[in-house]
């Protein structure tokens, strides 16, 4: 891997990533929640953070933007069409555009259903994908602003992506989707294994993302609906869940 990938935990729990490119120098911020621990977090590590990132328009991914902006001079890459919903953009991006860290070239997916416009950023080469709030370890994002449907088609299309791809995604929000996902497919040997070394890692604080594609296809219970409609009823059990 080329690029260097460092996770700043902030509010109760988001995770913003720093994407640090050595042979040019360049940082990226992917959904700053917040400023202040982002900008400390890159000046512990000498780095200047010269992009953001934003998946969506939504304020625990978008409300550093203006501050890191002022401090850095950084360039501001959002999605088209939450453009006038996000601080200071430059650059609007939806579906197959290309982004640009140094010469580690990415592209765009577009992956509406949690917002209408919500995009994840993907580095092929790096085998790295930085999916927001649309798929989470073992879950995926609500549906805000759009359908089932959509989130099917995203769960689809980001399961072809290659298995051994990182998923950076936006929350710690793994150990209740475990539960939850558990109670979707209570036979899932792959799911009981993987959910006694999610308990472990959060009874000892530690973080349990980044996650895997192939990890994802084994557990997720939302990339392993086999319709929309069981898709639809498995977010809609989540969104009540308390487990
Ligand atoms: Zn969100």
């Amino acid at each position: 891997m080329t690029v260097e990938v460092v996770r700043v935990a902030v509010l109760s729990d988001n995770y913003v990533w720093l994407v640090h490119e050595p042979v040019s120098g360049e940082t990226v911020a992917v959904d700053p929640a917040v400023a202040e621990p982002v900008l400390a977090a890159a000046a512990n590590r000498n780095w200047r953070i010269t992009q953001i990132w934003n998946t969506h328009w939504h304020g625990d991914h978008t409300d550093g933007n203006v501050e890191i902006k002022a401090a850095t001079g950084c360039t501001v890459t959002a999605p088209a069409a939450e453009i006038h919903k996000i601080p200071t953009p430059d650059v609007a991006v939806s579906d197959g555009d290309i982004i640009r860290i140094g010469n580690v070239l990415g592209i765009t997916i577009s992956v509406p259903a949690h917002t209408v416009g919500h995009v994840a950023y993907y580095l092929a080469g790096e085998a790295v994908l930085f999916a927001g709030d649309t798929l989470f370890a073992m879950g995926c994002g609500r549906l805000f602003e759009g359908s089932a449907a959509q989130m099917y088609d995203n769960m689809t299309r980001l399961a072809a992506l290659g298995p051994e791809t990182r998923v950076y995604c936006a929350h710690e929000y793994t150990l209740r989707n475990g539960r939850f996902a558990l109670t979707a497919e209570p036979d899932n040997a792959e799911l009981i294994k993987r959910m006694r070394e999610v308990e472990a890692a959060r009874a000892a604080g530690a973080a349990t993302i980044p996650t895997t594609i192939a990890l994802e296809r084994a557990t997720n219970p939302f990339m392993r609906a086999g319709s929309v409609s069981e898709l639809a009823r498995r977010r809609q059990a989540r969104d009540s869940f308390e487990g």
